[in-house]
């Protein structure tokens, strides 16, 4: 690599995000050097966004770095994980120093936020791409997976759905809404907050956990799938904002809610004996989450009314292929 390539990655990216003890070598060597704690194991995730596909071309640079790194935050909180380090595989078309000063202060700000580093990666000339891959450590018996629902678990969703859908419908100018709404929607795509305080209480009681990146639709069915199981969806229960409300009305809302992507909400399982503590958590604030359904024996997700009577919505999340 050229001189002029490792300075710019000595500027901007070796001292991102916040240093821990569990980092021996960050940025710099061949390889970075880590210290899981003993008795975790590690949790990894890979997230990959592309100009024009995750987000508009001319985006602010700021915006997307913590969106990068928040995506990948999603999918450690859905594990029940902490978050500890990242690698950036970043293709850029030009080493242009505003964009570059600008992403690397939004990573930075969303590391610290969460607690990690920036420990390596990779710098290509190309089309706009960011590649992180985010690390983590759970105690293995306790990580949240995604196979065990059990038919009588009650299904609970975190925040509120359908606003990143409504951000992404705002941002390519196909919602009309108040600038206060327009202004939520946009915070909401751009910086969701990962929900990894939550993932953690999670792992003292839930049975399955998933983040919902593809639409609720979708990421249910990935719990029913892996565990074996059905879900009866209680649409009516759904929590939507009200800013989603106002601006998109309850049926595209719902849609949205059901089918949008981009919430980055956690999707989780409670079992019977997990309930009290659950609603303990809710009832202090530590965890804000709604009960949306229950698990039942059969597969896929059937969507109710408050009768149990069926509702048809349109079943899809976001598919590249
Ligand atoms: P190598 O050629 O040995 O793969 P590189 O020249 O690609 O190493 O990178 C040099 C060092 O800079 C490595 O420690 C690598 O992890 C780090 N690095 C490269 N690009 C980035 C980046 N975008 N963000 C953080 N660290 C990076
Ligand atoms: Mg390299």
């Amino acid at each position: 690599m050229a001189a002029d390539e490792f300075s710019l990655i000595k500027r901007y990216f070796s001292n991102c995000g916040a240093a821990g003890s569990a980092t021996l070598l960050g940025v710099g060597d061949d390889c970075a050097l880590l210290a899981p704690p003993v008795g975790e194991v590690l949790a990894v995730t890979t997230d990959t966004l592309l100009a024009g596909v995750h987000f508009p071309d001319n985006s602010p640079a700021r915006l997307i770095a913590q969106r990068a790194l928040a995506v990948n935050l999603s999918d450690m909180a859905a594990m029940g994980a902490t978050p500890r380090w990242f690698q950036l595989a970043l293709t850029m078309p030009d080493a242009d120093q505003d964009w570059l000063a600008g992403f690397s202060a939004g990573l930075d700000a969303m590391a610290r936020q969460f607690n990690c580093a920036l420990v390596g990666g990779d710098t290509t000339r190309g089309p706009l791409t960011i590649s992180i891959t985010l690390m983590g450590t759970v105690p293995a018996a306790q990580a949240l997976k995604r196979s065990g629902a059990k038919p009588g678990d009650r299904i609970y969703v975190t925040g509120s759905l359908g606003d990143g859908a409504a951000g992404l419908a705002a941002l390519e100018g196909k919602l009309s809404a108040s600038v206060e709404d327009c202004a939520y929607f946009n915070d909401r795509f751009w910086q969701p907050q990962a929900r990894v305080a939550q993932g953690l209480e999670l792992r003292e009681f839930a049975s399955a956990a998933i983040d919902i990146s593809d639409g609720l639709l979708a990421d249910l069915g990935h719990i029913t799938e892996a565990s074996e199981v059905g879900a009866l969806l209680e649409v009516d229960k759904l929590p939507l904002s009200q800013a989603l409300h106002r601006a998109a009305g309850s049926k595209l809302g719902l849609s949205w809610a059901l089918t949008g992507g981009d919430d980055y909400e956690l999707c989780f399982t409670v079992p019977a004996n997990g309930l009290a503590q659950c609603q303990r958590l809710i009832d202090t604030g530590l965890l804000s989450a709604t009960p949306i359904g229950q698990i039942i024996d059969g597969q896929g997700v059937r969507c109710v009314d408050e009768d149990g009577q069926s509702v048809a919505v349109e079943c899809s999340g976001y598919k590249h292929f």
